[in-house]
């Protein structure tokens, strides 16, 4: 982590937790977090649409940020299942993650798709967390780099450089989402420098510098604090850790320890 940007912790709930599970985890959440007092970590829980509302409100007076798993490049129309930027910006929701490779890979989801739901994102003025990862296929044949500069060109290219400064990233190989095989701190922080690098060359040092760049796959407590320590990695996006208040919030405990590590 580095004390010039503000960690995230986020957690991707995927299709788990109706609005029964949603109200108790967040008011618990909400809860643990005010025992803690004022925290320099941003916390994000992204629950399924129909537990958003619900999810606002349980988050109501906390620090908790509630984010959407998906939004729409158009403002209405005849997209059955979809549902608009503006429509997530009226409950208000912040955050939106967008280009999960469960969307890419059951969804059909593409780097143009990807886009159109990033500058939508943008333009009702919800903060993207936009996803990018290799397969194993490919981090074997030594394409990740260009996996990755090929995603984020296609997400980011249109965009300019102040909107791009205001994103998250979540580098998640898609080899260890869900797998129990995280990255090595070695791989998370390659990744993540290549990330900023060709955040600098496409968009200058200004930026590089201030987009936060989560790590995600298969992060849990007893290796966030590792990937916490790599200098490019800003914070997670867990799906399975996040699904329980207990490591979810031993994680968030993991990135509030490193940022008062970083300012002190
Ligand atoms: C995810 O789905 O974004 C993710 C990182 O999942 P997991 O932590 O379960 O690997």
């Amino acid at each position: 982590m580095h004390p010039g940007r503000v960690p995230v912790m986020a957690g991707n709930w995927k299709m788990h937790k109706g609005i029964h599970d949603t109200g108790g985890f967040v008011r618990e959440l909400a809860a643990q977090l005010k025992e803690r007092g004022p925290i320099a970590t941003q916390v994000i829980v992204a629950p399924v649409f129909t537990s958003l509302s619900v999810a606002q409100q349980a988050a109501w007076g906390s620090p908790i940020r509630v984010a959407a798993q998906n939004c729409h490049w158009e403002a209405a129309g005849a997209f059955t299942g979809e549902v608009a930027a503006a429509m997530l910006q009226e409950i208000g929701i912040g955050h939106v993650i967008l280009g999960h490779s469960e969307r890419r890979q059951h969804f059909g989801e593409t780097d143009a798709t990807v886009a159109g739901r990033t500058q939508a994102a943008l333009a009702a003025g919800l903060v993207p967390i936009v996803c990018v990862g290799e397969v194993l296929a490919e981090r074997q044949a030594g394409a990740t780099e260009a996996v990755l500069a090929r995603q984020l060109g296609g997400a980011l290219g249109g965009l300019s450089a102040g909107q791009v400064a205001g994103l998250i990233i979540a580098y998640e190989p898609v080899w260890a989402i869900g797998t129990g095989q995280v990255a090595t701190s070695a791989q998370a922080q390659a990744a993540h420098a290549f990330i900023r690098h060709w955040l600098d060359g496409r968009f200058g040092p200004g930026t590089a510098a201030a987009t936060r760049i989560l790590y995600g796959g298969s992060a849990k407590p007893d290796n966030v604090a590792e990937l916490l320590d790599c200098p490019d990695v800003d914070g997670c996006l867990i799906g399975g850790a996040s699904l329980r208040e207990e490591s979810f919030m031993a994680m968030v405990d993991a990135a509030e320890k490193r940022a008062g590590k970083n300012s002190g």
